[in-house]
């Protein structure tokens, strides 16, 4: 299955969301905005889809992606980059939740978004 039929299976955004981090150079922790890709299931297939593509759709799950791997210090005496550490990189979304990706988000940081 190739990349441009999966990005049929879902409609894409940017997140931002508050993390707090702990520089491991300087010790100090200090809240930093990450950018999440949120990528939400179509309520329908793509166009034209085959058999194979159906299938695929079927088991397909919204998800949110952390685009940051490296983040720079806050810290003005430090200014190092460090890597994230302790928040998922993917996290899965539930398909039988209602509300909006926001409020998703919220629940997802109440589960996943524990301190370093
Ligand atoms: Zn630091």
């Amino acid at each position: 299955m190739n990349e441009i039929n999966e990005r049929g299976f879902y409609d894409e955004k940017v997140l931002p969301k508050k993390h707090v981090l702990l520089c491991p150079h300087c010790r100090q922790s200090e809240e930093y905005e990450l950018t999440w890709l949120v990528r939400r299931k179509r309520a329908r297939p793509p166009q034209g889809a085959d058999a194979a593509t159906l299938a695929k759709f079927a088991r397909a799950q919204s998800y949110m992606v952390r685009r940051e791997d490296v983040i720079a210090c806050q810290n003005v005496r430090c200014r190092k980059r460090f890597e994230v550490e302790g928040i998922q990189s993917v996290a899965y979304m539930q398909e039988s939740a209602t509300g909006s990706i926001e409020d998703r988000a919220a629940r997802l940081k109440a589960a996943f978004g524990r301190k370093v």
